[in-house]
């Protein structure tokens, strides 16, 4: 049975006790954050935490991000905490910018996925804030939406996934941000970024200076003849997705021929843009602005699956800002189906 708490008209302390109750019991609840929804255990809890992986479907290897409401609680999870955490959280919390230390004695392996090290941010949202503050425990919390699924941005994403196998959903209206959070990881020299995400990196290097690129943010962009396996299918919805990037016009005019030479096949296709307008059978346009792009782009995402197309076509953009999230997404919910033109 699931409860579903509507807080959309912002924090309300009375209904949030109800969540909290449900982590100190070990529950699970499923809340807003300012990057997409969480779905939430003790994260202290091994076997509440346990139960976010069983729901999620999510292998037991890929770890979870701590959240916390003090920046205090960082002593708590992690056994050293350098100057330049300590510094980007100074700067950049509550906000979407998750921060590898290494792991405290208190983090189950079951959290962190096994590995030494733990993964903590505070999120800019009221409501999560408020939520962690009364239940009085960091709250582990990856993306609430089925493993391998688009990540949710309202609460009825999280419905569509978690209604009837978790004990709580807070609706906070649509998140703002609309990608996770950017990952850094401090237990190396310089600090490397995990994931692109809800704060530019350009951000971040300007205060720490330069930050290495994990090799997997950008993915391998491979023929797409080539390349039709599903091996590293990720925010993916069941159509197929194929990402076209480019020169604008040049983008424009191979998704209009695109969509002629799947019709022609049979096939109902779908379009994600940016600004421009196609005639397909579904169409999304997500906005011009990185910022609006980002904010759309699950949304975009799931509701062309729901219309029912067999394939999406969607429009990629430059890596800056916030650009480098959208694209690392895209390119994983394609499969790494790109064309250049
Ligand atoms: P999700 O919240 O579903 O986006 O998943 C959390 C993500 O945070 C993981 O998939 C990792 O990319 C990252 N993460 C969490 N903990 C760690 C860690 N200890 N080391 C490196 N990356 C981490
Ligand atoms: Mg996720």
């Amino acid at each position: 049975m699931t409860v579903v708490i509507n807080m959309r008209e912002g924090l309300d302390w009375k209904k949030i006790k109800i969540g909290a109750r449900f982590i100190r019991e070990g529950k699970l609840v499923a809340f807003p954050t300012e990057t997409v929804y969480g779905l939430g255990a003790d994260a202290l809890n091994e076997n509440a935490v346990k139960r976010i992986f069983k729901a999620k479907g999510r292998p037991p290897d890929n770890p979870l991000i701590i959240h916390i409401a003090e920046f205090e609680q960082v002593y708590e999870l992690a056994s050293e905490v350098p100057e330049k955490a300590k510094i980007l959280a100074e700067k950049f919390w509550p906000g979407p910018l998750t921060i590898v230390l290494p792991k405290g004695d208190k983090v189950p392996y079951a959290t962190t996925g096994g590995l030494e090290t733990v993964a903590i941010r505070m999120p800019a949202n009221e409501i999560a804030l408020g939520l962690i503050k009364a239940s009085e425990r960091p709250i582990a919390a990856p993306s609430a939406n089925i493993s391998g699924k688009p990540s949710p941005t309202l609460a009825e994403h999280v419905v569509d996934d978690f209604y009837g196998k978790i004990e709580c959903i807070i609706d906070g209206g649509e998140t703002k941000v609309g990608v996770e959070s950017t990952v850094i990881d401090l237990t190396t020299d310089p600090p490397m970024l995990l994931r692109p995400g809800g704060l530019p990196l350009e951000e971040i290097e300007a205060v720490i200076g330069k930050v290495e690129i994990h090799p997997a943010v950008k993915g391998k962009p491979v023929n797409l003849a080539k390349a039709p396996g599903m091996k590293y299918k990720h925010y993916a919805p069941d159509a197929q997705v194929i990402v076209i990037e480019g020169e604008r016009e040049r983008v424009k005019e191979k998704i209009n021929e695109l969509i002629k030479r799947y019709k022609a096949q049979g096939m109902r296709v779908g379009v994600m843009a940016t600004g421009d307008f196609y005639k397909a059978d579904a169409y999304f346009n997500m906005g011009e602005s990185e910022e609006e792009i980002a904010r759309n782009l699950f949304k975009a995402l799931r509701e062309l699956d729901k219309s029912g197309v067999d394939i999406i076509l969607a429009e990629g953009i430059e890596e800056r800002g916030l650009g480098l999230a959208v694209m690392n997404r895209l390119r994983k919910a394609a499969g790494y189906r790109v064309i250049k033109v």
